[in-house]
């Protein structure tokens, strides 16, 4: 027996509670069916697969989804086995800490690097064993039957089987005794939040990622029309929010491009512009084009620029959607040499968009610590080029979705200190119908996931947004 089989076997043996002469797979039930071609297996090899994908390539969730150039497995599936593995997934990424906890107090020692996706398939089966209305069973023989099928996980089926046994048995005990607040939050980013925001605040950041998230959704014209429309509820003055119950694209209005989905805090930043009527406006780093729809539906002639023609042609199709008319500008803003200036500027800078976990979880476990300061680097050089292409006496908002005061507050500090001619004009909450917790003491907006209470937690909170008003004399 190799050494790798001893530590598998021990350790299972820990995982399923049982002695040593008692295999722990004996007993394990055979499938009645083919390996591989179970119900629902398809679905979890999927989900393991798209995990091992977000956790150890950094590959955002958001691609793999994609029906065009998605994962093949995933785009393979009938619609009902995709919203399961988005459900699997989404919860494995929020709970990754909890579950990774349970792990720990099942396994003698930790998994063994080189063991295939063992760790992706246990996650993906105690991710519905813990926290989703799934029967054990399944989720223990498909988990089962995913290692067996994996050249590399294969000598861990046993192991597998054990601990899922064990976790079905102990694993809400196990739960109830987990109480660090920020135990699904990476380190560093819990760290950070604690330093700047302080422990009471973190701790409610980290919770309001845990629950889905609902959706608001940017009006053209008449908010309180389709208000009642939709049968929503008003965020931030000017946006509907509700948790919807089908798909988006079925919901009165989509056809006649009567509204766009967009966080209420990703809607502010366009709003701090104030009345842009018959403006010239930049919307720098623009697309996909949440903000150019809003600059163009309050009558801005919009110069959209991004560097990404790809993610340009989305805005294009958006616009056309919507039947809004915007000049577009494929160009690295670092190169980019506008013929005249502009009335007003908004830059929504590239970021680490830590701002976004409740709606991307991926984002958490994609982002390391260092991101964050190349990111801010980038995006100052963004903003005093930017700075420059302003008329005199005109509005540039500089905004990011992020939580990381470098992409944000610090910034604007040294931005001010360096760039005389700009002055901070402050944000008035009343004025702008936000809640008046996301007005920080400088006057600058900063929304935190756990700002905006509403009827219900699902339906409270917002995106994690920066903006500032910078107003060039
Ligand atoms: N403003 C958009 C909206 O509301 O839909 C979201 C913009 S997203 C936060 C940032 C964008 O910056 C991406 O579309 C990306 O392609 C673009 N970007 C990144 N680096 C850039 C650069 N150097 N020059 C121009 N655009 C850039």
């Amino acid at each position: 027996m190799s050494a790798d089989n001893n530590t598998t076997q021990a350790a299972a043996r820990k995982a399923s509670g049982k002695k040593r002469g008692k295999p722990a797979a004996k007993g394990a039930k055979v499938p009645a069916v083919q390996p591989g071609t179970e119900p629902g297996y398809a679905a979890r090899k999927a989900a393991t697969d798209l995990l091992g994908k977000i956790m150890f390539k950094r590959m955002p969730l958001d691609g793999e989804l994609d029906l065009r150039n998605g994962h093949p497995g995933y785009k393979r599936l009938e619609p009902n086995d995709r919203s399961l593995v988005r459900a699997i997934l989404g919860t494995a990424l929020r709970r990754r800490g909890q579950i990774q906890g349970v792990l720990d107090a099942l396994l003698e020692r930790p998994i063994p690097e080189k063991t295939g996706r063992v760790l992706d398939i246990l996650h993906v089966a105690l991710a519905q064993i813990l926290f989703m209305s799934i029967p054990d069973h399944a989720a223990v023989s498909l988990a089962v039957s995913l290692a067996g099928r994996d050249g590399r996980a294969k000598p861990y089926k046993g192991l597998v089987n054990a601990v899922l046994r064990r976790a079905t048995r102990e694993g809400s005990a196990l739960l109830e005794e987990q109480s660090a607040p920020g135990i699904n939050a990476p380190d560093w980013m819990y760290k950070r939040w604690i330093e700047v925001f302080g422990e009471e605040t973190a701790a409610a950041i980290a919770e309001a990622h845990l629950l889905e998230p609902y959706v608001d959704f940017s009006i053209k014209d008449d908010v309180a029309k389709w208000q009642e429309q939709l049968g929503g509820e008003l965020s931030c003055g000017k946006s509907v929010r509700l948790v919807p119950e089908g798909a988006i694209d079925v919901l009165p209005g989509f056809d006649e491009g009567a509204w766009w989905v967009q966080d209420s805090a990703a809607a502010v930043p366009a709003r701090l512009l104030g009345d842009v009527a018959g403006l010239r406006v930049a919307d720098l780093c623009a697309a996909p084009g949440g903000k150019t729809m809003q600059l163009a539906a309050a009558g801005a002639h919009v110069t959209a620029v991004d560097v990404s023609a790809r993610r340009l042609e989305r805005l294009s199709d958006n616009m056309a959607r919507m039947g809004f008319e915007v000049e577009t500008v494929a160009c690295d803003l670092r190169n980019y040499e506008p013929d005249q200036q502009f009335d007003a500027i908004l830059l929504d800078a590239p970021c680490s968009a830590t701002g976004t976990i409740r709606r991307h979880p991926d984002v958490a476990w994609l982002k390391r610590e260092d991101d964050v300061s190349k990111l801010a680097d980038l995006q100052y050089e963004l903003l005093t080029k930017a700075a420059h292409w302003l008329k005199p006496g005109g509005l540039l908002v500089y905004c990011t979705c992020s939580l990381e005061q470098e992409e944000g507050e610090l910034q604007i500090q040294r931005f001010l200190l360096e760039s005389p001619e700009f002055s901070r004009e402050t944000v008035d909450a009343e004025a702008f119908a936000l809640p008046a917790a996301t007005v920080n003491s400088q006057g600058d907006f900063r929304a935190l996931p756990c700002h905006n209470p509403q009827k219900t937690a699902r339906l409270s909170g917002m995106d994690g947004f920066f903006a500032a008003r910078l107003r060039k004399s």
